[in-house]
C-alpha cells in the first residue's frame, strides 16, 4: 500500500510541512482506504477536560504508520534530519547509531562517559531509537524510551551534548477503523485492526440497543472512532470511543462521548438523546467466549421467545450473568424447572428472571439491590435443562413479554442550550463516521 511502503523514507525527511504534502497526494480512494489517525498538532485534539469534548479534527494518515508523533515531537522543526530505528536482538548502541547514520565519535565518547546517557546501553530488543542529525551525520538529538516510561533524550547545545531524562509526554489521539461482521463481531474487530478493549466498548455503547448475542446478522456493519494513548510516539493503551456507528440487520445506531456539566460521561444520539437505557437487552456481557455462541447461530430472537416466552442464551457453565436493569432481587434459590434462579424487580411494572443457574453471585439474597450490569450468578445447567444456557424472562406485571415488543424507559434528556453545544460538538466526529462507514470494505481489505 501507498503510505505503508512510502512512509519510512517520508519520515527521514523533514516532517511538518512536507508530510501535510504527501498526504494531500493521497486520491480519496486512498484517503478512504487508510486509518484516520491524527498526527500533526497533536495537542490540539487531545480531549479537553472542559463540558464538551474538543472534538477538533485530527488530520489523517495511515494506521500502519508506527510512531505517527515523530513530527510533533520537540526539534522536529530544526534544521536536522530525523530517523528511527527498533533496537534488534543482539544490537550495540554503535551499530543502532550508524544504521541511523550517525557519524559522531565525539557523541559516542559522550554517551559513554555521561551517566545519565550511559542508560542507553541499556537496549531493548523493539524499542525504538530516534536521532537527529545534520547532513555530516553529527548527532544533534537523540530520544529512547526508557523500561520505566521515562524519556531519555540527547540534545546539542551550543556547549555541546546533554543529556536529561524525565517523564515522556503523554498524548492521546483518535483512531478510526471500520468493518463488517461476516462470522462475528470479533472477527470483524480484528480483521479492522480494533484492540479488544475497544471492541468491547462498542458492544457496552451499544448495548441498550442490541443484543449482541442474539440481533447480530452478516453484513452488519460498525465504524468507531476511538482514543489511543501514545507516550512519546509508542502506543499504550486505548482510551475511550468518541463516536461509533453500527449498522445492525438494517438499522443504524449512532453513539457519541458527551460529558455533561457534572462531569458525567456517556454516549448520546446524534440528535442528543441518552443511549443508555432502563434495561440492557442482553444479560449475558458480550466477550469473545460469548461471541463464539453468537456466530454459531445468527438465528432470530422471537422463535427462542415464542417456544417457552423466555430468551436461550447457550454460554459455557460459568459465564457470568448480568442484571439488565437496577432493581431488588425478589427471589434467589431453588425452583422445580428453573433450578437455581434469580427474579428481580425493577422500576414500575419490570421485573426480570435468569434461570438454570450454577451459582449465584456474593450478596445475592432476597431484598438485595443491584444495579445494572451488576454480576448476579453464572451460567448453569440446574433444573429442566438440556446443557448449560441461561433462560432470561422479561416480565411486565409479572407477565412474560418479548423484550424486543415493549416500549422501555430512556435515559435523561439533554437541555435545549445543551442539545445545541453536543450538536455543534458532534458534526466532526459524524463525518468521520460517515467517512468510515462508506466503505467499510476498503478500510477491511486495507487491513488484510
Ligand atoms: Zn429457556
Amino acid at each position: 500500500m501507498f503510505m505503508a511502503a512510502q512512509y519510512p523514507r517520508i519520515l527521514a525527511q523533514r516532517l511538518r510541512a512536507s508530510l501535510r504534502g504527501a498526504i494531500s497526494l493521497l486520491s480519496p480512494g486512498q484517503w478512504l482506504a487508510v486509518a484516520v489517525l491524527a498526527f500533526s498538532g497533536m495537542a490540539a485534539f487531545g480531549v479537553a477536560p472542559d463540558s464538551t469534548l474538543d472534538l477538533a479534527l485530527p488530520e489523517a494518515v495511515t494506521r500502519s504508520l508506527p510512531h505517527p508523533t515523530v513530527a510533533a515531537l520537540p526539534g522536529a522543526d530544526a534544521a536536522g534530519y530525523w530517523r528511527e530505528e527498533r533496537v534488534q536482538r543482539g544490537d550495540t548502541l554503535g551499530r543502532v547509531l550508524s544504521r541511523l547514520g550517525v557519524d559522531d565519535p565525539d557523541a559516542l565518547k559522550f554517551v559513554h562517559a555521561d551517566p545519565v546517557a550511559r542508560s542507553l546501553y541499556q537496549l531493548k530488543p523493539g524499542k525504538p531509537l530516534r536521532v537527529e542529525t545534520d547532513a555530516e551525520g553529527r548527532l544533534l538529538a537523540l530520544r529512547s524510551l526508557a523500561g520505566n516510561g521515562e524519556l531519555l533524550s540527547l540534545s546539542r547545545t551550543p556547549e555541546g551534548l546533554s543529556a536529561s531524562i524525565g517523564p515522556a509526554p503523554t498524548e492521546v489521539q483518535w483512531k478510526m477503523a471500520a468493518g463488517e461482521i461476516r462470522s462475528s463481531l470479533f472477527a470483524a474487530a480484528d480483521a479492522a485492526d480494533l484492540p479488544d478493549p475497544v471492541t468491547r466498548q462498542l458492544a457496552d455503547v451499544f448495548e441498550g440497543d442490541i443484543d449482541f448475542y442474539h440481533d447480530l446478522r452478516r453484513g452488519d456493519r460498525f465504524a468507531v472512532v476511538y482514543e489511543m494513548r501514545y507516550v512519546d510516539g509508542e502506543p499504550v493503551g486505548v482510551g475511550r470511543i468518541i463516536a461509533a456507528e453500527f449498522v445492525n440487520d438494517g438499522r443504524t445506531f449512532r453513539a457519541f462521548l458527551w460529558r455533561g456539566a457534572d462531569g458525567y460521561e456517556g454516549y448520546r444520539t446524534e440528535d442528543g438523546s441518552a443511549l443508555r437505557k432502563a434495561f440492557l437487552r442482553s444479560p449475558m456481557e458480550f466477550s469473545r467466549i460469548t461471541s463464539g455462541f453468537t456466530q454459531a447461530r445468527f438465528h432470530p430472537i422471537l422463535q427462542t421467545w415464542r417456544a417457552h416466552k423466555g430468551i436461550d442464551y447457550a454460554a459455557p457453565m460459568g459465564t457470568p450473568v448480568r442484571a439488565t436493569a437496577d432493581g431488588k432481587v425478589l427471589f434467589a434459590g431453588v425452583q422445580n424447572g428453573y433450578g437455581n434462579v434469580i427474579h428481580i424487580q425493577h422500576q414500575g411494572v419490570f421485573s426480570t428472571l435468569y434461570a438454570h443457574l450454577s451459582a449465584f453471585a456474593p450478596d445475592i439474597h432476597p431484598g438485595s439491590h443491584v444495579a445494572q450490569g451488576a454480576v448476579i450468578a453464572f451460567v448453569g445447567e440446574t433444573g429442566w435443562a438440556t446443557g448449560p444456557h441461561l433462560h432470561y424472562e422479561f416480565r411486565v406485571n409479572n407477565e412474560q413479554q418479548n423484550p424486543d415488543s415493549v416500549a422501555l424507559p430512556n435515559g435523561e434528556p439533554l437541555t435545549p442550550s445543551e442539545t445545541a453545544t453536543f450538536l455543534a460538538g458532534v458534526a466532526p466526529a459524524l463525518r468521520q463516521l460517515a467517512l468510515a462507514g462508506s466503505s467499510p470494505r476498503g478500510l477491511l481489505a486495507a487491513g488484510e
